[in-house]
């Protein structure tokens, strides 16, 4: 604990030598422990108010208003992103305080990972005042700033402005999550008895309920807003289960039949006969998170990567599933990739979710190479072929069953 203490200390350090010279003996000095990363922290001002986001979305307003405690949108968490440059969030989301290079506004913004989603901190010496300082040095240095409008900015720093000066109180009470709805239909139980069916699903309901945020997570991290309940449904006439090796399947269809919810379709032979798969819930869940218009082969290698390389990695696939398939058959093949593409590509596992986000926006034009070019510099092909190539030159490191992280 101490060690990491002194580690991040030293991190910051190197920050200030190398961006203002001078600011050093004040850091070194630094009465205030630096926060708590990923901590969730009120954020005030020396010149009056707390800080606080309008909503979760691009753009949205970041203002100072009058301190508030019970008051959520007064919550931040903050984050060291490994370099002792920190990441400001509206609190279970992936919105950053971004400082725009252009005129210097600050609001919230889906957060990329650039420079200009960053603050790093300096206490002030004898102070409880941390400065905020951007990352990003264009046009200098530049520091979170109060407005008399009680808007925010980005102003050249200047240690002795009240108004620059914040402090970081942790919040005690973290907010309670809420309990995603589940509902259950029983629309054709196709001749099983539904008592069983309903018994088979209350045990399932509260695993639904826990990977809910956790898909929800992993996918989007919180780049848009997802359906705010699951309706489950056990329906043998569903048009999908005319093919026979067809499981489940989430309708994005909203139907009077099915409470006109977007739906997890059931089967409900499979499910009396694969009672212990929870897998393809799973993957159908994912699709409820995915939301998306359009996404065919992709979405699929993601809903399967969440089932198999996150939620229960006993279902990776091996070598032999895949050989002798392509890389836009979805499921394991399209799975397999996109866990080579995440050890290969600089923003890891991340690019799942990257990649998830650029489909959703793309909507009904999305394309499954088109997006993997826009995320990840290459199509699909080329990973694929890449990939053959590093098995052929060594292949225990992918074929090892172990090996996901
Ligand atoms: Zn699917």
């Amino acid at each position: 604990m101490r060690m990491r203490k002194l580690s991040i200390t030293a991190t910051v350090l190197a920050g200030v030598a190398g961006l203002t010279g001078g600011l050093t003996a004040t850091a070194a000095h630094a009465a205030e422990p630096l926060p708590e990363s990923g901590g969730t922290y009120r954020i005030s001002s020396h010149a009056g108010g707390a800080l606080q986001w309008d909503g979760p979305r691009n753009g949205a307003q970041v203002r100072v208003k009058e301190g508030n405690e019970t008051l959520t949108e007064q919550t931040w968490t903050v984050t060291d992103d490994g370099t002792g440059n920190w990441s400001v969030r509206i609190p279970r989301t992936n919105y950053a305080v971004d400082r725009d290079l252009g005129n210097n506004s600050v609001a919230a913004w889906n957060d990329i990972g650039r420079a200009n989603q960053r603050w790093w901190l300096q206490n002030l010496s004898g102070s409880r005042a941390w400065l905020l300082h951007s990352s990003d040095r264009t046009g200098g240095d530049t520091c979170l700033t109060r407005l008399p409008d009680q808007g925010t900015a980005a102003r050249p720093c200047n240690a002795g402005d009240a108004a620059q000066q914040w402090n970081l109180d942790k919040t005690t009470a973290q907010p309670p999550t809420p309990t995603v709805p589940v509902t259950l239909q029983m629309v054709n139980a196709g001749g099983y008895d539904p008592n069983a069916l309903r018994s088979w699903f209350d045990k399932s309901r509260g695993l639904l309920q826990d990977q809910y945020g956790k898909i929800k997570q992993f996918m989007t991290g919180g780049a848009y807003e997802v359906k705010p309940g699951i309706n489950v449904v056990f329906d043998a006439g569903h048009p999908s289960f005319s093919s026979p090796g067809v499981a489940a399947v989430f309708d994005p269809n909203p139907k009077p039949q099915y409470n006109n919810e977007k739906s997890i379709v059931l089967r409900p032979d499979y499910v009396m006969r694969n009672q212990g798969d929870t897998g393809s819930l799973i993957h159908e869940l994912t699709h409820q998170v995915q939301d998306a218009a359009n996404g065919g082969w992709l979405n699929e290698g993601q809903a399967d990567y969440y089932r198999k390389y996150v939620f229960n990695v006993k279902e990776k696939p091996g070598l032999d599933r895949i050989r002798g398939t392509d890389y836009d058959r979805g499921y394991d093949s399209t799975a397999f990739l996109l866990n080579y593409i995440a050890h290969k590509h600089p923003a890891g596992e991340s690019i799942i979710q990257k990649i998830n986000n650029e489909v959703r926006r793309q909507g009904f034009g999305a394309d499954g190479d088109r997006v993997l070019t826009a995320i990840t510099g290459k199509g699909g092909r080329q990973w694929w072929t890449e990939m053959w190539n590093d098995i052929q030159a060594s292949p225990t490191r992918w074929t090892n069953p172990a090996f996901r992280d």
